[in-house]
């Protein structure tokens, strides 16, 4: 690259260039971003927390007034039925993670739904009961193995095994998760890993590690709570027998909102496949004669348990249709180049001493970039704050920014380099 066009891309009138050319500029009006200093603060945490669209209230204000209006009359009467409430995601959740309607639906949260999920799909016996993860992986999902593991009177010491970065590395060979199925093909059961890590933004080959895991005779899941709405996904035709995700990272959906499964068809339509059962998982035709005899949905809807939360999704509804406006293709474009232009900025910063420890290929990452540093982290995330960028600090020494393609704008990531380049 010529030095004057770099020298160039060095300035704020290039990032406002790239923010007039940009077609989902407008999408950052839909949104609401907190203020520091009477200024919308440099949010660069939608990887932890999105930020709240604001549509989301009159749709939650709508529930309310159904609520007053109807009562227990709103189950059929409200303006969204709650009834059948779940269903008004189905369609969204299937496009944003390649599914068919029958394999996705909106329920409890992430870690719950890990669990429900591995009880139908983590199914050990004597000679097949290892799990592959990813070391380093997100706590909840650690513990959720460990004890998974334990009440099926497994050791997690020897029934989890962890795939580590090799020495003085942070990110995972793909030939190291391809040896390490390999090479426990006899006894493995499952494969279960995040989409995108969460420390290190390293997204990984979902389609290659399933056929992997496929051919050593085992399943695969994933946690695609960093992954959905930050990546282009295509779970059904990538064969992955089931995933689990949370709506209030990359999907905007408010603290603790629903979160949502996937279970391929070939399970999710087979009365075979075991759940643990509750009333809304019931066929919904005979749902309400009240029998004995559990008679499962042929679809994701039917590890539904209880009947739908409606305030905890009413905002989902809110953000998922920006999503169906927008799509994950576009999406997916401005996140590369707005990623790989933060990317570019960092690396000009030379008197704070950090390394970005996300894989620089961007087929392996997705929005986010993680920042190692060897000293001064805290203190240099609290200075940034101090300055009005919102970014994540993570132990033991990484801080998190991720430029979200759907509010985030280049002028943004330009911010966030000149606020970085003048700390002292
Ligand atoms: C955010 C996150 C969670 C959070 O789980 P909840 O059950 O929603 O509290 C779990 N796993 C991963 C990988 C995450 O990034």
């Amino acid at each position: 690259m010529p030095i004057k066009d770099h020298n160039l891309k060095l300035t704020r009138e290039y990032a406002r260039e790239m923010d007039d050319a940009d077609q989902l500029s407008a999408y950052r009006d839909q949104f609401y971003f907190p203020q520091h200093k009477g200024k919308n603060a440099i949010y660069l945490c939608g990887n932890s927390l999105g930020l709240q669209p604001k549509s989301a209230k009159a749709i939650i204000d709508q529930e309310l007034a159904d609520w007053a209006e109807f009562g227990v009359e709103g189950h059929f009467e409200a303006k969204r039925p709650w009834f059948k409430y779940h269903h008004f995601f189905t369609e969204s959740l299937a496009r944003l993670v390649g599914a068919t309607d029958k394999e996705v639906v909106a329920m409890n949260t992430l870690t719950v739904n890990l669990h429900l999920l591995m009880i139908s799909f983590y199914r050990p016996t004597k000679q097949r009961y290892k799990i592959i993860m990813e070391a380093g992986a997100f706590p909840s999902d650690m513990y959720a193995m460990e004890t998974q593991v334990r009440m099926h009177g497994f050791d997690p010491n020897d029934a989890i095994i962890e795939i580590a970065p090799r020495k003085g590395e942070h990110t995972l060979h793909q030939s190291d998760i391809e040896a390490a199925i390999k090479k426990n093909k006899n006894k493995l059961a499952l494969v279960l890993m995040g989409g995108v890590n969460y420390y290190t933004g390293q997204y990984f080959d979902l389609q290659r590690i399933t056929q992997l895991a496929h051919e050593a005779g085992a399943l695969a899941g994933f946690d695609l709570a960093h992954a959905v709405g930050n990546k282009v996904l295509h779970l059904h035709d990538w064969k992955v027998d089931f995933a689990c995700w949370c709506s209030y990272k990359y999907l905007n959906s408010g603290p603790g909102a629903v979160g949502g499964i996937f279970v391929h068809e070939k399970h999710a339509k087979s009365a075979k496949t075991f759940r643990l059962a509750g009333w809304w998982g019931h066929d919904e035709q005979t749902r309400f004669k009240m029998k004995k005899g559990f008679k499962p949905m042929k679809s994701a809807e039917s590890w539904q348990m209880s009947n739908a939360q409606v305030f905890n999704m009413a905002a989902h509804k809110a953000s998922l249709d920006i999503f169906d406006e927008v799509g994950m293709n576009r999406l997916a474009e401005k996140s590369l180049q707005l990623t790989a232009y933060a990317e570019m900025l960092l690396h000009e910063i030379k008197h704070i001493s950090f390394k970005i420890i996300t894989p620089m290929d961007p087929l392996q990452r997705g929005c986010q970039l993680s920042l190692l540093f060897k000293s001064r982290g805290k203190e240099v995330f609290e200075l940034l704050q101090k300055h009005g960028v919102i970014a994540d600090w993570r132990e033991p020494n990484v801080i998190r920014i991720a430029p979200v393609p759907l509010y985030n704008n280049f002028e943004d990531v330009y911010t966030f380099y000149e606020i970085m380049k003048n700390l002292k």
